[in-house]
């Protein structure tokens, strides 16, 4: 299956000049976002994962079937004042600005394999930052899994020396 045929590119959005890549149109095909998880599932599944983790939102889409298949939880990992109990938190630059994730402080345990999942890889700050966290909490990132790579934004020159799978690249 060629699960580009699945992805609408949106023209000038958000923003004049960006071509959004948007994964609605294959999570609304049950073929095709079944053929994506089962891909990711098939990279994860001798890692020995432990639990899956993703940023919100779009990283959940993906990170929990493939954590439901594999037989593990999932952690979320949010914008600041989105989770309830006690969490660490990793500030990251934005094109303007910064932001700041985080995770509750007891979501990974010490040696735990974690395989992260997130839509799409543009400049690479949001999964660096997911990765700190992970590592921060002494967590072993295991696997890093993305639907798209925009390999023209180089983004995975932030992700050398971590095992690295896209399902799609542009
Ligand atoms: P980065 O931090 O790598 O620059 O941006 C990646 C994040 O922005 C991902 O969490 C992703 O959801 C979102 N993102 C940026 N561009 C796109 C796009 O074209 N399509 C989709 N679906 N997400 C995008």
């Amino acid at each position: 299956m060629d699960l580009k045929n699945f992805i609408t590119i949106v023209p000038d959005w958000p923003k004049p000049g960006i071509s959004f890549k948007d994964i609605s149109s294959l999570m609304e095909n049950g073929e095709a976002y079944r053929f994506a998880t089962d891909q990711i599932v098939e990279y994860a599944k001798d890692k020995a994962i432990d639990i899956v983790v993703g940023p919100e939102a779009r990283g959940f889409i993906i990170g929990c079937p493939v954590a439901y298949a594999l037989g593990v939880g999932f952690a979320p990992v949010r914008k600041e004042g989105k989770l309830p109990r006690e969490t660490v938190k990793v500030e990251y630059g934005l094109e303007y600005g910064k932001d700041v994730l985080t995770i509750h402080k007891d979501a990974i345990k010490p040696g735990q394999r974690v395989l992260i999942t997130d839509d799409l890889l543009a400049t690479g700050g949001t999964i660096e930052a997911t990765i700190q966290l992970v590592e921060e909490l002494g967590g072993i990132v295991a696997g890093i899994a993305f639907l798209i790579e925009l390999s023209y934004l180089d983004g995975k020159d932030k992700l050398t020396g971590y095992d690295v799978r896209s399902l799609m690249t542009y």
